[in-house]
C-alpha cells in the first residue's frame, strides 16, 4: 500500500506536470470509487475546471480546483494515478513507460485540455475519490495525527512517553503520526536499532532520538528515490519507484542482515507481518 513517500512522489510528479491544466471531460468507468457527491454532480463539478495546486495530507492527495472545490484521491491498496500522454513531449514520461494491462484498470479517466489523460486505475476498487468544499473537514482528515516532517523532536518524545503500546503498531497508527505504514515502520525501526516489540514508553532517551532521526531520514531518502514499488504502486509516468533496493528488512525474511549477517525474521504483529533483525534490533 502506498505510504507517505509514494504519495508525496505522486504529488511532486503531478505538481510538475498537471498544475494549471484544465479538465475538459471526466469518464467514469466504475462509479464504485466515487464516494461523494453522486456521479452526475461529481462529473459536473470537475469539468471545465482548472487544477490550481496539488497538496498532500498523510496518504491523501488533494487537487485544489479553480471553482474553489477540492478533488481528493485516496489510493488505498491498489490505486494508481498514471498519465497517458497524447504527444510525447516529455521524454521522462515516455521512456520506460509501463502500463500494466493497458488502461483496463482505469476506473476514472480525467481528459485534460491538450489531449493528455490522467487515469485513476484501481484493480481492487478500494480507492476513494471525492469532490468536497473543504477537505480539512473530512472525518478521515480530522482523525489524523501530525505529519512526520511537522513534528519537532520535543513533541515526538513527549508523544512517545505517554504511550504503553508496542512501538511498531504505534508508528503505523494514523491517529498518532500520519503517513507511515508497515513498510516504512519496519525500515525506520531497523535504522534506529529498536525491536518492534518494545513499548513506546520504555524507550530510552537515546533510542527516542535515534527513532526521530531515522523517521526523518528514511522518509526523506524514500521520497528522493521515488518511493518503493513493492506492489501496485507506480509513479505518474507509470515507472516504478526506486527505493526498494535500499530496503534493509522489509520483505527480506531469512535473508542475511546487511549489518550483522543474522537472518531477518518475520513475526505477526496486529495481523501484519513485521520484519526485523533480532541481533541489531534490541
Ligand atoms: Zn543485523
Amino acid at each position: 500500500m502506498p505510504e507517505l513517500p509514494e504519495v508525496e512522489t505522486i504529488k511532486q510528479d503531478l505538481q510538475k506536470i498537471i498544475t494549471g491544466k484544465k479538465i475538459i471531460k471526466v469518464c467514469v468507468h466504475n462509479p464504485k470509487v466515487i464516494r461523494e457527491p453522486a456521479l452526475k454532480a461529481f462529473k459536473k463539478s470537475l469539468e471545465d475546471v482548472t487544477i490550481k495546486r496539488i497538496l498532500r495530507r498523510a496518504k491523501l492527495l488533494i487537487f485544489e480546483l479553480s471553482n474553489s472545490l477540492f478533488l481528493t484521491v485516496h489510493l488505498k491498496m491498489t490505486g494508481q494515478l498514471v498519465l497517458r500522454q497524447k504527444l510525447s513531449t516529455n521524454p521522462e514520461l515516455v521512456e520506460g513507460l509501463v502500463y500494466p494491462g493497458g488502461a483496463k484498470n482505469s476506473r476514472v479517466a480525467f481528459h485534460l485540455a491538450g489531449g493528455d489523460i490522467l487515469d485513476f486505475n484501481d484493480q481492487r476498487l478500494f480507492g476513494e475519490l471525492r469532490v468536497v468544499g473543504d477537505w480539512k473537514k473530512l472525518k478521515f482528515v480530522q482523525s489524523l495525527g501530525p505529519e512526520p516532517f511537522d513534528l519537532t523532536y520535543f513533541d515526538f518524545r513527549n508523544m512517545l512517553s505517554k504511550k504503553k503500546t508496542k512501538i511498531k503498531p504505534l508508528l503505523m497508527d494514523q491517529g498518532f503520526i500520519s503517513g507511515i505504514g508497515n513498510l516504512y515502520a519496519a525500515e525506520i525501526l531497523f535504522g534506529a536499532k529498536i525491536n518492534p516489540e518494545r513499548s513506546a514508553q520504555g524507550l530510552t532517551e537515546a533510542e527516542k532520538a535515534r527513532l526521530y532521526k531515522e523517521m526523518q531520514g528514511v522518509l526523506t531518502s524514500a521520497i528522493k528515490h521515488g518511493g518503493s514499488s513493492v506492489d501496485d504502486y507506480v509513479r505518474l509516468s507509470g515507472k516504478r519507484g526506486d527505493y526498494a533496493r535500499f530496503h534493509q528488512v522489509y520483505g527480506r525474511i531469512n535473508e542475511p542482515c546487511f549489518v550483522c549477517k543474522t537472518l531477518i525474521q518475520r513475526i505477526a504483529q496486529g495481523g501484519r507481518g513485521t520484519y526485523f533483525c533480532p541481533q541489531c534490533q534490541r
